[in-house]
């Protein structure tokens, strides 16, 4: 068993042995609204851990640094550990939810080039919008860091887009996080997963991400299941009905160590 070090909403940080590590494990919990509307899902963190490996595979072989470092079993990854910045970097390449309520933004519009944006990494205060200056006056990260975050942002965005429009999917918006090693290394953290981001089918813009849960719009698990048939990954969905309840136990996962909170949702939509 493996020390329980973070409870997120969705995940869970257990230790292992080497310091330097940690191990991110996948639960069947949804939550949305910040955490007032929630329901477990069996399958569905098997299904959220799998997209994230490969995107995360993906990234890495594009020289974009990660904390993922390999796969344990279906619902855990091994990663470094990392200071998370409290920071979410949203990348938008069509306006939908928060941008249309806040700034009016069809629904829709393309965004040429992406959009970034930051919000503050804070349920106490919903994860308000942040600017450039309040970034500095937080002391979330230098100037020097803060270009860097934004830069591999806009790349890993670009590669996310480029692989699943290849299987039918628009890439709509993505959040990001990061998180610094011991060493002082700025790493891509936390997951890439249609928790974290929105996916249409390509044609009909049908929702095939965690939309389909907020605004109560069908089958989530039928939603991320297709997303992982379109990305090859339906030789581990035979088994993603085998997970557990939500705040099961830890995963007797090999390894183990040390490690950092993330975030999952705070804004409010
Ligand atoms: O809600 P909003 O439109 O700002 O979300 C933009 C993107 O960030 C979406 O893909 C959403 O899933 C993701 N997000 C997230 N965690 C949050 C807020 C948004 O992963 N706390």
């Amino acid at each position: 068993m493996n020390q329980l070090l973070y409870q997120g909403k969705a995940k869970q940080l257990l230790a292992t042995p080497d310091p330097q590590t940690i191990i991110v494990r996948f639960t069947d919990t949804v939550t949305a609204l910040n955490g007032k509307k929630r329901a477990t899902i069996p399958g569905k963190g098997a299904l959220a851990a799998q997209i994230s490996m490969r995107l995360f595979e993906l990234l890495s072989t594009q020289n974009i640094p990660t904390h993922y470092i390999r796969q344990l079993d279906q619902q855990s990854f091994l990663a470094h550990k990392v200071q998370i910045i409290p920071l979410e970097v949203v990348v938008r390449h069509y306006a939908t939810g928060s941008i249309t309520k806040r700034l009016g933004i069809p629904k829709g519009r393309a965004f040429q080039p992406p959009l970034v944006e930051f919000f503050y990494k804070s349920d106490e205060l919903g994860d308000p919008p942040l600017c450039e200056a309040h970034i500095y006056a937080l002391g979330l990260a230098t100037p020097h860091e803060l270009a860097q975050i934004v830069s591999l942002a806009q790349r890993a965005a670009a590669l996310l887009s480029d692989y699943v429009a290849q299987r039918d999917l628009k890439l709509v918006d993505m959040k990001f996080e990061f998180g610094r090693t011991a060493a002082g290394a700025l790493l891509l953290a936390d997951e890439i997963s249609p928790d974290t981001m929105r996916l249409w089918d390509a044609r009909t813009h049908e929702s095939l991400d965690k939309d389909v849960f907020r605004e109560d719009k069908g089958d989530l698990l039928r939603a991320y299941q297709e997303v992982a048939r379109r990305l090859n990954l339906t030789r581990s969905l035979s088994a993603s009905g085998e997970g557990q309840g939500e705040v099961e136990g830890q995963g007797e996962v090999g390894t183990g160590e040390v490690p950092s909170p993330f975030t999952e949702r705070g804004r409010v939509r």
